[in-house]
Order: C-alpha cells, then structure tokens, then sequence
C-alpha cells in the first residue's frame, strides 16, 4: 500500500488547518513551509490532539509535562505568527486510535475552521523507517483526519451532534501528508530555515539534549538532493493529495 504521484497543488488555498498528534511534529517536519504558506498570506490553524505528556527528555515531572508542551508549542507557533491553535481534551500521548470519537473531535476542528487544506500526518506507515515519522499516534491522527476529510466533515448526517451546534458541513479540497513512504512533492525551505529553527528552539524540552540545527540541516539537505535540488538546499517533502 502506497500514495498515488502527488497532485498538482491547488492555486487558491486561503485556510490551512495542521492537525497533529504532539506538540513539535508539525515543526521538525513542516515549519519551514508553514511560515512560506504565512508569508505568502495563508491564515494557519492548527489542532493538536494530545500535549505530548509521554514525551521529553529532560528531568521535568511528568506531571508538569502537558502543561510546559502546550505552552512551548503556543510559543512554536507563536514565532510563525500562528495563533488560532486548539488542544483537544481526553486524549493520551502514545494512546491514540483513528476511534469515531477522534473523528469526531476533528470533524468539529474542520467545520470551525474550514480550511482549504490539511496538512497532517501519513496514516501509511514508512517500513524502512519505523521510528519517528511511523509513530502509531502519527499514523492514527492521519487515518482518523482522512476520515474526517472524507466523509465526515463534508456529510450533514454525520455526528449529528455537531449540526445541532451550528458547525455545517465543509468540504476540504486538498491535504498535504507529512512522514508516509515515498514523498514525492518538495518544498524549497531554505529561505524559511531560520524561522523553523527559530520555532524548533521552542521546544526546549524536547531539544535541549542534541544540536537540532545540525540534524536538522543534515536532513533537509538529504531531502533536497534526493528530491533533486541543489546542495546547499534545505527541503520538507509531502505527498499532495486532492479531496474534493
Ligand atoms: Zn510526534
């Protein structure tokens, strides 16, 4: 099982909503094309289904760790001028399943926003690679918003909950895929680098035991030359799906 080539990327996206399991995914993996989507003058959401409570490697108390990824997370986004972030309540790092009622919760996050665009996690898996991107709570937000996408948010007898609170259907037109097998859409970052790393460095609890530019720089240089660009360049790579 894998993604079909990337589709040629909609011309007219306005909405962008990132929905992500933890706190700093959607920085390691796409800050930088985040913050050329906000200086191209897109309006980015983002919803987070967990605060990253099983993460972290320093000496903070466990039960101190929701609270400081939520804020370092607000502070991530904030740095990439993103504001509008939603946490979802009840959901455990390292428990997450695509459940209808994680659909439902994004169902709700979709119809609120109406985004144009998702950007999230691959529900594919990447074999040769299992750790990182093929966290089971990636793979389980990505499966659980594809379903959200399709049909949940676009169909009026859907979690007939949500109507009854004003939130009408909304379709979602494309979504972009982060960390699944084989992405073939690149992005040129280079010039966004500096506001990704200055993103990532708000992740202090997360970052603080290893040189995050280094391996940053290392990896989005392999990207970009697999990808075929330069040396020297700095790359995220998707999978561009259409979902109209
Ligand atoms: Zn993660």
């Amino acid at each position: 099982m894998t993604f079909p080539p990337s589709a040629s990327v909609l011309p007219d996206v306005k909405r962008v909503l990132g929905v992500f399991a933890h706190p700093d995914d959607v920085d390691f993996g796409a800050a930088g094309t985040v913050a050329t989507w906000i200086a191209e003058g897109l309006q980015v959401g983002y919803v987070l289904v967990t605060r990253g409570d099983a993460g972290g490697f320093d000496d903070t108390p466990r039960e101190a760790m929701p609270a400081l990824r939520e804020a370092e997370q607000r502070a991530a986004a904030a740095a990439l001028g993103i504001e509008d972030i939603e946490f979802l309540d009840g959901y455990a790092d390292g428990t997450l399943t695509p459940s209808i009622e994680l659909r439902r919760d994004i169902t709700a996050a979709i119809r609120r926003f109406r985004p144009d665009r998702i950007l999230t996690t691959s529900p594919l898996r990447r074999w040769e690679r299992i750790a990182g991107p093929s966290h089971p709570d990636h793979l389980a937000v990505g499966e659980a918003t594809t379903c959200a996408i399709y049909p949940d948010a676009r169909n009026p007898f859907a979690h007939p909950d949500l109507a009854a609170q004003g939130l009408s259907p909304w379709v979602v037109r494309e979504v972009w895929y982060l960390g699944g097998p084989n992405p073939d859409h690149l992005v040129d970052v280079t010039d966004a680098y500096p506001a990704k790393l200055a993103a990532l460095r708000r992740h202090t609890s997360q970052i603080n035991h290893f040189d995050v530019d280094a391996v940053l720089r290392q990896r989005m240089g392999q990207t970009a030359l697999d990808g075929g660009l330069a040396e020297g360049r700095l790359a995220e790579a998707f999978t561009v799906l259409r979902t109209e």
